[in-house]
């Protein structure tokens, strides 16, 4: 008899996601060789399950998930051919059709940035509606990074279960992105306009004075954005914001040569590789 997608008769709802986590994990970790670190699994497990807990009634109310949007046949001003795809789901509910694209950033970092997630949602808006002829009411992001307290309090959920439900109930990854189709052509011609850099070999990093930016909870460009880049030691304006604001990290050549990663990540990948 095949095995059925949903949980097993005696199954929760949780126990069921965490299986299905670990089968996807184990699945993509099979198909491209890479590990994670244990903690950036269980992060990830952690932001699912939260998911879960704080949306509920949306994810049960979700019409068509993974709705794959693609825009083909796009040129950029050098000729050179491009297509734009996107993923998002869709909840048709009572005459109104809304539209949620999953992120995993942080929400105040969204809040504070709706422009740059505004113009993304219009191309999937533009799509929807113009190409496929399909209705449109609303389009919102779902920012699935938790808050450091609640992901605290999800951690001594044992001990004290009301701290989570108030953390939870404080969470609010909702954040509502009004569309406008009308620019629609600008925002593709950004992305040409990126192709053509990439394609053209052009990378320029910001200025050093950039990294060190305070943006939200006062964390800087270069704690959430340079912390997890690999080419960061070979990077001038990592290298130069290093000198002049954190001279006590810069490391030595041989630190750098050296820097295979945390000794968890090293033993996941050795793991993940040997299992593969
Ligand atoms: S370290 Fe990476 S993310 Fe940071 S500025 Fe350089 S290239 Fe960009």
């Amino acid at each position: 008899m095949p095995k059925s997608n949903g949980p097993d008769p005696n199954e929760s709802i949780e126990d069921f996601i965490v299986r299905r986590f670990e089968e996807n994990f184990q699945r993509l970790r099979f198909e491209n060789g890479h590990g994670l670190a244990p903690e950036v699994k269980e992060a990830a497990k952690r932001q699912v399950l939260l998911y879960w807990r704080r949306l509920r009634e949306v994810a049960e109310t979700i019409t068509d998930t993974e709705v794959r949007l693609s825009l083909p046949g796009q040129v950029t001003s050098k000729k050179r051919k491009f297509n734009i795809e996107g993923v998002v789901d869709i909840v048709r509910e009572e005459g109104r059709t809304v539209m949620y694209d999953l992120k995993t950033h942080d929400p105040e970092y969204i809040r504070e940035n709706l422009g740059e997630y505004e113009a993304q949602l219009n191309v999937y808006a533009h799509i929807w509606q113009n190409l496929r002829k399909q209705e449109l009411n609303e389009t919102a992001v779902i920012a699935t990074r938790p808050s450091d307290a609640l992901d605290a309090a999800w951690i001594n959920r044992d001990r004290n279960a009301s701290a989570l439900e108030d953390e939870l109930e404080r969470w609010n990854p909702v954040i509502p992105i009004p569309f406008d189709t009308r620019h629609v052509q600008d925002t593709i011609e950004k992305f040409a306009n990126t192709v053509d850099r990439i394609e053209d070999g052009v990378y320029i990093p910001p200025p050093p004075s950039h990294l060190s930016k305070k943006e939200i909870r006062d964390e800087t460009f270069a704690t959430r954005v340079c912390r997890n880049c690999d080419v960061r030691f070979s990077c001038l304006s990592f290298r130069e914001y290093l000198k002049t604001y954190r001279p006590k990290e810069l490391p030595k050549f041989r630190d750098i040569y050296e820097d295979a990663g945390a000794e968890q990540d090293r033993e996941a990948r050795i793991d993940a590789g040997l299992e593969t």
